[in-house]
């Protein structure tokens, strides 16, 4: 171990005494921990490099303990410690822990996938500590005569760094260890060994990771007005655990609220920080921006999946180390090291992106809530459009609610929300234009004249989501799933946006040979042909995941609409949140329709929020407003409240039919998921595994639907199946799951090949 310097130092008193194993979490479902013999400097919370099978992993040192289950001859040692990084603290641990403990994974699983990736590869500690902290050699001026005389002059490059140690030593310099490797590739062994002969010392200190600007000035905060001023004051004089809800429409100066109540946290202490949660990666940029020039001098560190690797185990130490003051990213952040946390801010706390849905399914803000409780701190989640188990707290008292009536700007008006209603232009016999209606045609056309934005939203990306055969009615399906091949026209290929599978477009029906196969339906390549089309002298973007595959295209992008040289700008989801447009006056909602139809309860929950947020685009900067929505069902309740900008009426019947049909917030939910090539096994599989919750305890008071199989029952040739677990306590639940799970390797032996999931809390179902 070429970097180890601490072999070398003296053990403390403390260490000398140290139980002689550690428990070691690592990632994977056989065991919570591993035990090892521990080399003697060993600390709870180091990361560290141990055997497993024939593999080598890293793992989390989570205890020191004085003895093992393991036969004394069977246990094997740690190999590596990761000595310049501080250890993870006791309640990072806990946070894991009560993680593991909640959604029912080993504390490994939870705990390595929680570190930046290059953090788990030990190849890559080199690396990173060679950023994260100088390295350098200084010969002692009494030793240059030993080491010169114990180098013998024909080891050339041995000879040349004994000779650059002595030269800089005469100068009172240290040698970097980069300049040491240049000169002699085996550097790091012999300078351990001549700190090992006392003649050489290491000179390692953390050198900064983040980049301030201190001689900036801070740009202006605007005046708070008096809700503002509220709910900041609220936020920066709670005692202990304070859960708020901030609840205000979009342009309400939330986000002003975050900012002054940030300053008055990171004011009050000069070593707290504080962090928040962003939805999505696209609002850093914008975020980060305000952010920094807002706080100059504090050192900001960024977190989320965009990050090259390197970066992001820089920006996590840095938050780790407590040099990051602010800490902005997406849900990974939750589970960031934050030694000092005094405020976590969730922003858009109804967003279902803070819901992992893959590996470990925790959801980033409710594990920010149980961390402002550990740590006796305010978290604050905001939004326009509380998620209904939010606001149901609020409305108990759980959560304190600080509410924002009004927009913030004073000449920025809440905009007018129309419906287009579809069967009414049918009646007077106005076709759409490719699903353009007369009434958003010439909204667009009236903003074109003006030179005004407009945004048309639309959730579908591709040209068209099927092709069909009108002859034989031939449908586009992929063969892996049981979704259709969306036709994507630039690119000429049609792709599975379930499973990947992608295809040329065929020249003819593959049934029946007819030539005229159209597509069906459209999405927003076709939306944006149809415009280039009806509006040739309009510039037109289109933002959606395809457009912005390219690293940076979506900033650059967006950076186009800001600057005022897109007139219309066409986009799925990526568009709708957060970004404050301040030319776009109005918003076209070309087809919410489809969402409707689901059978999902929060389907309306969403729409609803969805279409706010998008609506909160429009108007923002003292030009009025005005939204249209096509629909063919303008009675439904989601779209009537939204003319009204009447979120707490629209919560509150939810809120109603959910207490009516027991649904959550009224219960809490598991959704167990089976998955084999043939529906059938996996059918059984939870059949089997509903056999063995009659025996745990509690089971009378859970309720176990029948297994069926899923809505989107086949993907990538593997047949899915769910149950559905409820009950109207949670700590019952929880209780009954931490018995139940156990059984279920037993149901894998019963019913073999079956890959099974646990959700817990699930939010599609
Ligand atoms: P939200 O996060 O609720 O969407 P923001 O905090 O981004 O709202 O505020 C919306 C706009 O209003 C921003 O341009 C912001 O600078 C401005 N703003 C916020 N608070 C005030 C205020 N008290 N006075 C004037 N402008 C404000
Ligand atoms: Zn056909
Ligand atoms: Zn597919």
């Amino acid at each position: 171990m070429a970097d180890d310097s601490s072999a070398a130092t003296k053990l403390s008193d403390d260490q000398a005494i140290a139980p002689p194993i550690v428990r070691v979490a690592l990632d994977t479902p056989a065991d919570d921990c591993f035990d090892y013999l521990a080399m003697p400097e060993v600390a709870p919370g180091d990361l560290v490099v141990v055997p497993f099978g024939r593999r080598s992993l890293v793992g989390v040192a989570v205890e020191r303990a004085a003895t093992s289950d393991v036969p004394n001859g069977r246990l094997r040692p740690v190999v590596q410690r990761l000595d310049w990084m501080p250890p993870l603290s006791p309640d990072w641990i806990a946070l894991a822990a009560f993680a593991a403990g909640y959604y029912h994974r080993r504390l490994g699983e939870v705990m390595l996938p929680a570190l930046p990736p290059a953090l788990r590869e030990a190849d890559s500690w080199p690396g990173l500590a060679q950023r994260a902290r100088t390295d350098e050699y200084r010969l002692l001026a009494a030793h240059v005569d030993n080491l010169l005389a114990a180098v013998p002059a024909r080891a050339r490059s041995v000879r040349a760094l004994a000779q650059a140690l002595a030269e800089c030593a005469a100068v009172g310099k240290p040698l970097a260890l980069a300049d040491a490797r240049a000169l002699c590739a085996a550097a790091p062994a012999r300078l351990a060994e001549w700190q090992a002969a006392g003649w050489v010392e290491a000179d390692r200190t953390a050198r900064p990771l983040l980049r301030t600007a201190p001689m900036q000035a801070p740009s202006a905060a605007p005046a708070l007005h008096e809700e503002q001023r509220a709910a900041v004051q609220a936020i920066a004089e709670a005692q202990g655990f304070a859960p708020f809800l901030l609840h205000g429409v979009t342009g309400s100066g939330k986000t002003e609220v975050y900012l002054h109540a940030m300053q008055a946290v990171l004011e009050r202490d000069p070593h707290s920080q504080v962090l928040m949660l962003v939805p999505e990666i696209n609002l850093t940029p914008q975020l980060q921006t305000r952010i920094a020039a807002r706080f100059p001098h504090l050192p900001l560190a960024v977190l989320h999946s965009g990050l090259a690797d390197q970066e992001r185990s820089l920006q996590w130490l840095a938050a780790h180390r407590g040099e990051a003051r602010i800490v902005l990213g997406t849900r990974m952040a939750v589970m960031a090291s934050l030694p000092a946390l005094a405020l976590i801010v969730v922003d858009e706390e109804h967003d279902t992106s803070y819901k992992q849905q893959e590996g470990l399914r925790y959801s980033a803000r409710d594990l920010a809530v149980w961390r402002a409780k550990q740590r006796g701190i305010a978290v604050v989640l905001g939004s326009a459009t509380p998620s209904m188990e939010t606001w149901w707290r609020a409305g108990q008292g759980t959560y304190r609610k600080l509410v924002l009536r009004e927009r913030a700007q004073a000449d920025a008006a809440l905009p007018t929300v129309r419906l287009v209603d579809l069967n009414h232009e049918r009646q007077r016999q106005r076709p759409l234009f490719e699903g353009l209606s007369v009434p958003l045609l010439e909204a667009i056309d009236t903003r074109l004249a003006r030179g005004e934005q407009s945004l048309l939203f639309l959730n579908r990306r591709g040209y068209a989501p099927v092709i069909a055969c009108d002859s034989c009615g031939w449908l586009s399906g992929c063969p892996r799933c049981s979704a259709y091949l969306v036709l994507h026209r630039p690119e000429r290929r049609l792709r599975c946006h379930h499973c990947g599978l992608e295809a040329p477009v065929p020249h003819h029906c593959p049934d029946c040979g007819n030539v005229d196969i159209a597509p069906l339906g459209r999405g927003t390549q076709r939306i944006e042909e149809a415009l280039a089309a009806r509006f040739p002298q309009a510039r037109i973007a289109r933002i959606d995941a395809d457009s912005t595959r390219r690293k940076g295209s979506a900033q650059a992008m967006f950076d186009e609409v800001h600057a005022g040289e897109v007139d219309i700008l066409v986009g799925t989801q990526m568009v709708a949140k957060g970004h404050d447009f301040q030319r776009v006056t109005l918003v076209g909602i070309v087809h919410p329709d489809a969402a409707m139809f689901s059978h999902d309860f929060r389907a309306a929950e969403h729409l609803f929020a969805s279409l706010m947020q998008v609506a909160g685009r429009a108007g923002r900067a003292g030009l009025p407003g005005e939204v249209l929505i096509q629909t063919r069902y303008p009675d439904t309740p989601a779209l009537q409240a939204l003319t009204r900008h009447d979120y707490d009426g629209f919560a509150a019947s939810q809120l109603r039919e959910r207490r009516q049909a027991g649904l959550p917030p009224f219960c809490f939910q598991v959704l167990v998921t089976a998955e084999h090539g043939e529906l059938e096994r996996a059918l059984q599989f939870l059949q089997a595994a509903r056999r063995h919750a009659d025996s745990c305890q509690l089971a009378a008071e859970v309720q176990l639907h029948d297994p069926v199989p899923m809505s989107m029952v086949r993907i990538a040739n593997r047949e899915r199946a769910q149950m559905l677990v409820e009950a109207t306590s949670r700590p019952a639940l929880q209780r009954f799951m931490a018995e139940w799970v156990q059984t279920f390797a037993e149901v894998g032996t019963e019913v073999k090949g079956v890959r099974w999931q646990l959700e817990i809390d699930p939010l599609r179902i």
